[in-house]
């Protein structure tokens, strides 16, 4: 369905070619502080993210939701909320929409109201993983702008997606990854034509080796949330989920957080689309999921704190989360008690349980980090902090098939009579 609207990468061409650039400026996330558009920014001078702001009651006027509705169905349909300049500069590997997915057995098993859960699946995306769309975008405007050599810090996924685009886009870019990440996403990051290193520390450690390259090898860093527009990729998030729900929000969504730019991104989508009058002023709770082994975000939000402390010896299987100190911190906390939301922690083995729940009810492989938002939302339930007549949105953010899945039922010998009496 996606490639039969020809020509794939023809966003040179037809409505996505009009001018529709509306930003104004970026700002401090902390400060507020200005910072002009059209030039390559890394942070802010008080060193914390900035922000891309846009004309929107500009927007207001030049866009409605009938205009989406002759779009092709992929995060570029966003044009107007969209950074780049030149949309013949956009790097795309087909980053289609992904489905909003009802589990009714899932509703069953944990006596939830029918019709109360949705798992948005993001494994769909390139490279598995709903990085595709902070990195399809951030590359968009390293392109526009003119970087040549970028690295970056990764758990995996995000490696894995810098790599296919920037290679698309014919931009060198250098990956250090932490040596005991998954396999499959260092093989993929090299497949895709990325540089990829292993480093015998944490993410954390990672990060340095890229920031002390940036003057050593001439890198444009591309950390989380150190350029500006990672969030406006994944911003598309929430503008998408929006429109699926025919633009009425739900009650609350679970989202599994490491550098949190997903959740911030659709926090501030939420805000743009309330300004061009999409929505209305009701927002979704913001539940900020964590593995108990690396919670930094949950141990601040309990504490009251505006900021998170560094999180020692980070430990869990979800890769994706394991993120022990997070630069835009406040952002994510901020976004969470704003929506009247929670962060809360699940085990290991309760992920685990989550993810096996979900592959035999619902016949759907979801990651481990997917699986902590469906072990959330039980815990969150049985706490009687979310009820169960609430609709909800999990997010899996990448596919199960990067992680170790299940076994055979069982061997059989061809050469020998097969006992059918076991199949019952
Ligand atoms: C990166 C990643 C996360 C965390 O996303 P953030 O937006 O950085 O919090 C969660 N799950 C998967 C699979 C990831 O790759």
């Amino acid at each position: 369905m996606f490639f039969d609207k020809p020509p794939f990468n023809g966003y040179q061409t037809g409505t996505m070619a009009e001018n529709k650039y509306f930003v104004t400026h970026l700002e401090c996330a902390l400060t507020g502080k200005q910072y002009p558009a059209g030039q390559l920014h890394n942070l802010s001078q008080a060193g914390k993210p900035l922000l891309v702001r846009y004309d929107l009651a500009g927007i207001k006027k030049a866009f409605t939701k009938e205009a989406l509705k002759g779009r092709r169905p992929d995060m570029w349909k966003w044009r107007e909320l969209l950074p780049y300049k030149n949309a013949g500069n956009i790097v795309s590997l087909g980053e289609m929409e992904t489905p909003l997915i009802p589990c009714p057995a899932l509703e069953k098993e944990l006596g939830s109201s029918a019709g109360a859960l949705l798992i948005k699946d993001e494994g769909r995306l390139p490279t598995g993983s709903f990085k595709a769309r902070g990195l399809a975008l951030a590359v968009t405007m390293a392109k526009e702008l003119g970087v040549t050599k970028i690295a970056m810090p990764t758990a995996g996924n995000a490696g894995a997606a810098l790599a296919a685009y920037a290679t698309r886009a014919g931009i060198d870019c250098f990956i250090f990854s932490p040596d005991d990440a998954q396999e499959i996403t260092i093989g993929e990051t090299a497949l895709q034509g990325g540089k990829i290193y292993l480093v015998d520390g944490l993410i954390n450690d990672c990060g340095r080796i890229v920031g002390e390259g940036v003057e050593a090898a001439g890198w444009f860093d591309f950390s989380t949330l150190k350029e500006p527009y990672r969030i406006e990729g994944k911003k598309t998030m929430g503008l998408e989920l929006a429109e699926q729900l025919d633009w009425r929000l739900p009650d609350a969504i679970f989202y599994p957080t490491g550098g949190g730019t997903g959740l911030i991104g659709m926090w501030k989508a939420f805000a743009e689309l309330e300004a061009i009058g999409f929505i209305g002023p009701e927002r979704p709770k913001m539940i900020a999921v964590q593995a108990e082994g690396c919670a930094p975000i949950v141990k601040a939000f309990e504490e009251g704190k505006e900021f998170a402390e560094f999180w020692e010896g980070a430990d869990t299987l979800a890769q994706g989360m394991r993120v022990p100190a997070a630069i835009g911190d406040f952002m994510i906390l901020g976004a969470v008690r704003d929506s009247g939301g929670f962060a809360i922690a699940v085990s290991d083995q309760a992920i685990i349980k989550a993810r096996l729940l979900c592959g035999e009810k619902e016949g759907l492989n979801i990651g481990p980090e997917g699986a902590a938002t469906l072990a959330a939302y039980r815990k969150a339930l049985a706490g009687g902090l979310i009820s169960r007549d609430q609709r909800v949105v999990l997010f899996n953010c990448g596919s199960g098939l990067k992680y170790p899945v299940g076994q055979a039922s069982g061997r059989i010998d061809h050469t020998k009579p097969v006992d059918y009496s076991q199949f019952n």
